[in-house]
């Protein structure tokens, strides 16, 4: 998390809140997709020989997947909906598809790679697969230290993949079941961490597939993002050279990162409508809410933002103050960031809140309270 990144076009991102806040188009995302092309470009270019996937749960804005399209090998899906989305967009493409629960029509869609996540579902996908078979990981979850991640999603007891125990199952049943072509590893075990941590990880599932005899590995995603600092970005260049280290020769070492590709290129812009004290604590209510930007509630931080200043209104201003910055929803956990200090603020400003281009709309609670959706707006 050390390289630092300036924000791509704060003139353009600017120019285009103010000509959204005059004609009542806020609160509206905006992507801005020259900045997602450097970035992905960048991370592309520091993987040298691992293929690289984007995890579409993490936003499956058409847009942004044409935007990704050229620097990613495939992509990674979790649902039978976002197999028929990225095949709409992008027919021919890899995908590999992942996660607990896939039902039997799910299975039957079929995909470059599916990732198993049970012994029943290995069971249901040989009797789904027919004659032309399916390719397959094994999705393993390790006993493994985990500390300091954000989500885990394995190294103990969790819903996801299996265990020693599973997996030795599953070689049992592919035994019996030869359309199923076992291709190799997949594990995502947690996600929130440094590249140094990441690649311990790496060196531990490599092990555990090398053991198996399987030369394919899917390392997972879960790159840590930073919320307290928008310039921050995972050392890409270093987990490159530690995996370029790690690789062997003849192994495929594959990636799926979401939010770490996709957060940097969204904004979600909202407008000051009130500003006021109450009992001691300054609170800006800005158009909008959590239930279009969810984040800062799901993960419990402060959304980062800036404030555009708007026209000007003889409405209320602070100056140097700490300001909390809530929406319109009726529940006191509506705030997307509590008490930061603010040079300046005022009734028509603009808050543009960074960092809202992963886990942030589509995670969101779009219909409580029934307020209009926002607008969606790229920069090209
Ligand atoms: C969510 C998910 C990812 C992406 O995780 P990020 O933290 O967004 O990088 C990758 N692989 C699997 C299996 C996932 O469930």
């Amino acid at each position: 998390m050390t390289t630092s990144v300036p924000t791509a076009h704060p003139d353009a991102l600017a120019e285009l809140a103010l000509r959204l806040a005059a004609t009542g188009a806020l609160p509206a995302y905006v992507y801005d997709l020259p900045a997602l092309d450097r970035h992905a470009a960048a991370v592309r270019a520091a993987l040298p020989g691992v293929e690289l996937f984007y995890a579409v749960k993490a936003n499956p804005d058409p847009e942004l997947l044409r935007t990704l399209a050229p620097h990613v090998d495939g992509f990674e899906v979790s649902s039978g909906g976002e197999v028929v989305h990225v095949r709409s967009l992008f027919p021919d493409a890899r995908l590999a598809f992942g996660g607990p629960g896939k039902t039997d029509a799910e299975l039957a869609l079929g995909a470059w790679r599916l990732h198993v996540e049970s012994p029943h579902e290995l069971r249901r996908l040989a009797r789904i697969a027919g004659a032309e078979g399916a390719d397959i990981l094994l999705r393993a979850n390790l006993k493994a230290s985990i500390e300091g991640a954000a989500l885990a999603m394995g190294g103990g007891a969790t819903p996801f993949g299996m265990d020693e125990d599973g997996v030795a199952e599953c070689l049992r049943l592919l035994d019996g079941a030869p359309h199923l072509r076992l291709r190799g590893v997949h594990a995502h075990l947690a996600s929130g961490l440094d590249a140094a941590r990441m690649l311990e990880l790496a060196d531990r599932v490599l092990g555990y597939a090398r053991d198996l005899g399987l030369a394919e590995i899917n390392l997972g995603g879960g790159m840590a993002v930073d919320y307290r600092n928008p310039a921050a970005r995972f050392d890409w260049a270093a987990y490159g050279r530690g995996l370029a280290v790690l690789r062997r020769p003849g192994e495929v070492l594959r990636i799926e990162p979401g939010r770490a590709l996709t957060v940097y290129c969204g904004h979600y812009l909202a407008q000051v409508i009130d500003v006021k004290r109450v009992h001691g604590e300054t609170f800006a209510i800005v158009t909008g809410g959590t239930h279009h930007l969810r984040t800062p509630v799901t993960k419990g931080h402060d959304q980062p933002f800036t404030v555009i200043p708007g026209p000007g209104s003889d409405g209320p201003r602070v100056r140097d103050e700490h300001v909390t910055v809530v929406g319109q929803l009726c529940t006191p956990k509506d705030v997307f960031a509590r008490r930061v200090p603010v040079a300046e603020l005022a009734v028509g400003d603009v808050v543009a809140f960074a960092m809202a281009g992963a886990y942030a709309w589509n995670i969101s609670h779009h219909d409580f309270l029934m307020h209009p959706k926002p607008g969606f707006h790229y920069l090209r």
